[in-house]
């Protein structure tokens, strides 16, 4: 076909004045008529949900070193910009024991490590009482990595951008028992509103795990009285974890 003949055939067709050439490296490279290139046009845009999505599946494809690092650089929520370093977790990789917190406070934030505050001291007493000892089958975590700003309680927004950080953390330590430390740990992690008083006393499932919920150490400073309830729920967490040892279903 002459040339004239081909351009009057893709003008019919409305393929001019553009046309498109596949190069070697398979790129789409866009030319004009006489010639001229052009940019190639960009990839359409995710969505945001499918932008989320796929940050999550990401996530949750990662192995330890990966996700660590993945935390490290995080800026994917506004308490990136405040903080000093980013607080993963520590213990046990794997423990039978996930105890989940709500954020790191200064101390935290200072030392890169959860609960080594006022009220980690707390929470390895209550640790002790049950005979347990930080690091040793037991791991540690919170439900934001980054520290918010004068301790405020994270935002739902920050606290939904962390969540696969502590959902992939808990399919790799793989614990039998994941107990949840006051309110925001429990609503984030049941996607409940409920009050801890509601929610205590009774086994709750996450993703299959076997989950108890009960008071943060920082509130029983601040509410001693409540301690006698506190630990009413680590007997029942200590009697569970023996029944789910000696293969006893948690589930009814
Ligand atoms: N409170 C939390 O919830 N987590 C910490 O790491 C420290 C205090």
């Amino acid at each position: 076909m002459s040339q004239d003949r081909r351009e009057l055939v893709l003008g019919e067709l409305g393929l001019l004045p553009l046309w498109v050439r596949r190069d070697h490296t398979h790129r789409s490279e866009v030319q004009t008529s006489d010639g001229a290139r052009l940019d190639p046009p960009p990839p359409p845009a995710a969505a945001p949900g499918q932008q989320e999505e796929k940050r999550a599946a990401r996530i949750l494809r990662s192995d330890w070193a990966q996700l660590k690092q993945m935390v490290k650089s995080c800026t994917d929520c506004p308490l990136h910009a405040a903080r000093r370093q980013t607080v993963f977790g520590v213990g046990d990789e794997g423990a039978d024991w996930l105890f989940v917190g709500e954020g790191p406070g200064a101390e935290e934030d200072a030392r890169g490590e959860p609960f080594v505050g006022q009220a980690g001291r707390l929470l390895d007493n209550m640790l002790a009482a049950i005979g347990l000892k930080r690091g040793r089958d037991v791991y540690i975590a919170n439900i934001v990595k980054c520290r918010p700003p004068g301790n405020r309680v994270p935002q739902p927004l920050e606290a939904a951008r962390c969540e696969p950080y502590l959902l992939r953390q808990i399919q790799l330590i793989e614990p039998r028992l994941v107990v949840a430390l006051g309110k925001t740990a429990a609503s984030s992690l049941l996607h409940t509103e409920a009050s801890i008083g509601s929610l205590r006393g009774r086994l709750h499932k996450l993703q299959g795990t076997p989950l108890l919920v009960t008071y943060h150490p920082a509130y029983l400073l601040r509410n001693p009285a409540d301690k006698a309830k506190a630990w009413e729920d680590l007997c029942l967490a200590r009697d569970t974890m023996v029944g789910l040892k000696a293969g006893r279903t948690a589930f009814t």
